[in-house]
């Protein structure tokens, strides 16, 4: 059965090592055509509870004795394991959460890449050795927090738990994941890989079910040291609550309303996919998702009309049909997004794609839209709809573009688009964001740029090696030798 490679059973945990019957379940649908695919379990506190404790066995155990160069090993191990199994997961993951086959297959390789880099770095994280007073030596010790708490959304679940659960294990740590329940078919393979790949019992336990019970449960717990949530503001806020409850370190992802700013002497020709990908890749479900377009007037009218083009161009369908768009994840899903589009009416609709006619029953599909001239107060403007949705702004100078650009609550991601070398610097300087990137947008991935933001889209860094820093505490050592 090509959903279960790894012969897990149906319905259970990753506790200890072992794979544990959940007491409850929930059924796991495609989001492609609404049919059955399998159930997962539905943890409860005391699942929690046992990964916890499981977690800390471990960080006291085997775990803890290994050497960062033996903990980087495992980790290079896990990570050829998934590249072994591309094509597998990306159908795991295009079933489950209705990702096209090809942006589920880049989410494998991102998983594969993000252990290989994480397994690379794990001997190389080190203190410094501090000048002081006569007669002392001092130094730091970079050591694990202990047991991270680690939970993640359904938009992109594998190269979440590659930046998140890679960099903590890196680091030491001992991991409860609790994947979203809408997505988590390849965090439990992962599980399996890891197992495979010689991870000691217990350095990574998930639990599956709700948010609002096993995710509550274990940003609630009081024997975890660390969490790291991806995820909605409301929901990050409630974490955040959790954290300070226990006065535990948090690292919030919470998604974004990132702009592209477009200065009538940016390449159209090379910015043109970049602008319109940003948008709907993923079907618009990315954290990092670029849903406003702020477009020179002098160019304005040429990139509307190029960008209505390639809208009417885009194809909607099944996941494993592997067109522009898949469905939105859920009914639910589908339903925030329609009750944004019919907040559209006052607005200019400059293109449509198309739901190919032959999609299959029941499934989540919504055509992307495309919206100009839009005011930059606008809901569209400034909420985040995390559905296939972009609208297009004017601006006239430099400051006006700035100034709508960073408009919003949110600073996740900014992109400019200029041939203006000290504009370029000004800007990447002057915008309220975690990540510039200048005449691109992506930078492919970026498994090795820190990523996070600022303002309400949240605070701390994964990716890259400064994660390593978040997922590590660090310790100072002052020895007296006369
Ligand atoms: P969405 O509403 O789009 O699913 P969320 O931010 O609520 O986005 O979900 C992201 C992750 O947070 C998921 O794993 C979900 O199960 C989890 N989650 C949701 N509510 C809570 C909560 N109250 N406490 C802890 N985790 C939660």
């Amino acid at each position: 059965m090509p959903l279960n490679p790894f012969n897990i059973p149906a319905a259970h945990h990753l506790i200890g090592g072992k794979w544990t019957a959940g007491r409850d379940t929930l059924e796991v649908r495609n989001p492609s055509d609404d049919t059955l695919l399998t159930t997962i379990a539905r943890g409860t506190n005391d699942d929690i509870n046992a990964a916890v404790s499981a977690a800390e066995d471990a960080r006291q155990g085997e775990w803890a004795r290994m050497t960062a160069v033996e903990r980087g090993r495992v980790l290079s191990r896990i990570g050829q394991l998934v590249q072994e199994h591309i094509e597998t997961l990306a159908l795991i993951e295009a079933m489950d959460v209705g990702k096209p086959l090809t942006q589920a297959r880049a989410d494998a390789v991102a998983l594969a890449r993000y252990m290989e880099f994480y397994g690379g770095a794990a001997d190389k994280v080190m203190g410094h050795t501090i000048p002081y007073l006569d007669g002392y030596t001092a130094y730091t010790l970079r050591e694990p927090h202990g047991v991270t708490g680690h939970i993640i959304p359904w938009n992109y679940p594998m190269q979440i738990i590659g930046r998140s659960v890679g960099a903590a294990l890196a680091m030491g740590n001992a991991c409860v994941l609790k994947p979203a329940e809408d997505a988590c078919l390849t965090a439990l393979a992962f599980g399996a890989m890891a197992l495979e790949a010689g991870l000691p019992d217990g350095a990574l336990n998930i639990i599956t079910g709700l948010g609002s019970q096993a995710g509550a449960a274990l940003a609630e717990h009081p024997d975890i040291h660390h969490i790291s949530f991806t995820g909605s503001v409301a929901t990050g806020q409630i974490i955040q609550a959790a954290a300070a409850k226990n006065v535990i370190p948090v690292t919030l992802e919470l998604g974004g309303k990132s702009p592209q700013l477009v200065f009538d002497d940016a390449d159209l020709d090379r910015a043109l996919p970049f602008l319109i990908n940003a948008g709907i890749q993923n079907a618009g479900q990315t954290c990092s998702a670029s849903s406003r377009i702020l477009v020179q007037r002098s160019a304005y009218a040429e990139v509307v009309e190029r960008m209505s083009l390639a809208y009417e161009n885009l194809r909607v369908g099944p996941a494993t049909a592997d067109a522009s768009l898949g469905p939105l994840i859920s009914a639910k899903q589908k339903n925030v997004v329609e009750n944004y589009l019919a907040q559209a009416t006052d607005l200019t609709c400059a293109a449509i794609g198309k739901i190919d006619p032959n999609t299959p029953q029941g499934g989540h599909y919504v055509a992307p839209a495309l919206f100009a001239d839009v005011p930059s107060d606008h809901p569209l403007a400034q909420q985040e709809i995390f559905g296939p949705v972009q609208v297009i702004i004017p601006f006239e100078t430099e400051e006006e573009a700035v100034e709508i650009a960073n408009g919003t609550d949110f600073g996740l991601v900014a992109a400019i688009w200029t041939a203006d070398g000290a504009r370029q610097m000004r800007l990447a300087k002057h915008l309220r964001a975690g990540q510039v990137f200048i005449n691109n947008y992506g930078a492919g991935g970026g498994v090795e740029l820190p990523f996070g933001g600022v303002g309400k889209s949240g605070h701390g860094r994964e990716k890259g090696f400064d994660a390593l820093y978040g997922f590590s505490t660090l310790k100072t050592v002052a020895a007296w030798h006369g």
